[in-house]
């Protein structure tokens, strides 16, 4: 989020699944708080009950998650005979969106930004199809159609330190000249999807970000606070634990030195991406939420997908392959002999909490970074300076993200919520220096205990999605990939091009 802050200082320099729901409940001031989380989910998985399935059915393929990568891959089979599941309430993930009255908010991902010609060609072509983006010959960049979505770049973004306001994340913190020149050297060469960056940089992947700056003798300590910010913001870790591959992606992989980059942010955030795909589908029905999968087993050349309704039926599916885009560490119960692909795989937990307040809040910037002593809390978004189909309602978001250890905090938010939510509203009246809890009307809460693949040291590979066996190809960000937008969307579609190319070589072999 702050790379473009960053730029701005180079270009002087250089240039759920099953949802526990609760239900709403008045607090004692004068807010409602209703808390999504995806525990129950997993809770169900591991106590698997072993009835037998009561319906049978036939399809070529099965996706497994309702994510962005999951969607993607339906979109790409969206003339083919598939079927996809997914067990939350909704499709998105941790891409997904919620609304509350007239406010509509996203509960993940909320951004993405123009894209350079020079990102892959399958996730540029399919953007265009989907009439998302189009080439603009002026900035040489892939930029958004719908134009009310582009936040204004005067109304970004601002940062508090320590109760501070300052422009800039990296603002005050000395000469950073030698850090940008570095950077530097890796301008052009950082794409997105990760897959398309040469092979020559894996070697980046085998260190940690500030072991790599340390040798390269341009961090202080004070630098290293800035950048573990960012770091926690993008990839849900510190820079003692991102790679340095994740790290210099962070501020390379775009113009930003020399370019006005557009960022795009709707209301419902990324899931306007997934609203796009599904409006593609001519047969919606072959998308079904609720309904999660439970097993997956390989017999001679087919495959058995058990799926769990929440009525208690089970249904078992028999297909020829899957697509499997939901979160790897559930395979441990879902499919184990495939789970050692991914058992290096670290996830960073994350909540939230979206403050639907009436309209005379105002933090006076869309984007509000915020460096406290609480560092699990990275900031907020302010939707008054978003295209906001509500006239009467802004909504606060605010992000929260914890280390993989710190797990159990989530449990402690859902079993208590109230006392929480007081101390999130506090918290941002006391950095910001801002009244906020009398203008709160209604809190939505999403916790996700395995919200983003932290891109850890050799989790980057730079390699087309994984399969295990032909039949069951992955999809998704923590197949070695960063947990951005991009990266879902194009595993989803390299995965459904994978699977029509076994389809191809299948009936060519019968
Ligand atoms: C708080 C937050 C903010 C973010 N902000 C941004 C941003 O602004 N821009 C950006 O580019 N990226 C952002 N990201 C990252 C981005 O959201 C993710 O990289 C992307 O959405 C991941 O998509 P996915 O399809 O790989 O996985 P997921 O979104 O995790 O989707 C997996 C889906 O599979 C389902 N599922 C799992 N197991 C099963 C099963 N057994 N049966 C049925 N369904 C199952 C899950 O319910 C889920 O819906 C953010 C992430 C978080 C957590």
């Amino acid at each position: 989020m702050d790379r473009r802050n960053f730029i701005r200082i180079s270009s002087v320099a250089l240039l759920p699944i099953a949802l526990g729901l609760f239900p709403d409940r008045k607090e004692d001031g004068s807010y409602t708080i209703k808390v999504n989380s995806n525990r129950s989910f997993g809770h169900l998985l591991r106590t698997n009950t072993h009835t037998e399935p009561t319906i049978h059915s036939k399809i070529d393929t099965v996706i497994v998650g309702g994510g962005i990568a999951g969607v993607a891959a339906a979109y790409q089979l969206r003339n083919e005979s598939f079927r996809l599941f997914e067990g939350g309430e909704t499709l998105g993930g941790s891409s997904g969106a919620g609304d509350w009255k007239s406010a509509r908010f996203a509960t993940g991902a909320h951004y993405e930004l123009a894209y350079p010609k020079e990102f892959g060609s399958l996730l540029i072509q399919s953007l265009q199809e989907l009439r998302i983006i189009q080439w603009n010959a002026t900035t040489e960049l892939y930029e958004f159609t719908d134009k009310k979505y582009v936040i204004s770049t005067e109304k970004m973004e601002q940062c508090f330190i320590a109760g501070e306001l300052v422009e800039d994340i990296l603002d005050e913190v000395g000469d950073i000249s030698g850090f940008e020149k570095l950077l530097a050297t890796y301008k052009n060469e950082m794409f997105l999807p990760t897959r398309i960056i040469d092979d020559k940089h894996l070697h980046l992947s085998a260190v940690t970000f500030s072991d790599f700056l340390q040798e390269q003798g341009v961090l202080t300590n004070e630098l290293k606070e800035r950048i573990d910010y960012q770091m926690m913001d993008d990839w849900g870790a510190k820079s003692d634990v991102v790679s340095a591959l994740a790290g210099i992606h962070y501020y390379s992989c775009r113009p930003y030195d020399d370019k006005v980059v557009e960022l795009f942010s709707p209301p419902q955030g990324n899931y306007y991406f997934i609203e796009k795909m599904i409006g593609a589908l001519p047969k919606i029905e072959a998308v079904e939420c609720n309904a999660m999968v439970s097993a997956i087993k390989i017999k001679e050349d087919k495959v058995f997908v058990d799926v769990i309704r929440r009525n208690g039926e089970k249904e078992r599916v028999e297909a020829n392959q899957v697509i499997y885009a939901g979160q790897k560490h559930t395979l441990k119960y879902i499919m184990p002999e495939a789970f050692p692909l991914f058992d290096q795989n670290e996830y960073a937990p994350w909540a939230v909490v979206n403050l639907i307040c009436d309209k005379k809040v105002n933090f006076g910037k869309w984007q509000n970074d915020v460096l406290s002593q609480e560092e699990t809390f990275l900031g907020f978004v302010d939707s008054n300076y978003q295209h906001n189909r509500s006239d009467a309602y802004n909504v606060i978001t605010a992000y929260y993200c914890f280390e993989p250890k710190q797990r159990e905090e989530l449990v402690n938010i859902e079993s208590s919520p109230d006392q929480w939510v007081k101390e999130v509203i506090e918290l941002i009246e006391q950095e910001t220096d801002t009244p906020l809890s009398r203008f709160v009307k209604h809190v939505e809460i999403k916790l996700m205990g395995h919200a983003m693949p932290i891109p850890g040291v050799n989790y980057l590979n730079l390699k087309s999605v994984p399969d295990y066996d032909q039949k069951i190809v992955f999809a998704g960000v923590d197949t070695g990939r960063l947990p951005l937008f991009s990266e879902a969307f194009d595993s989803g579609l390299e995965a459904a091009n994978k699977v029509l190319l076994n389809q191809e070589e299948m009936k060519n072999e019968s």
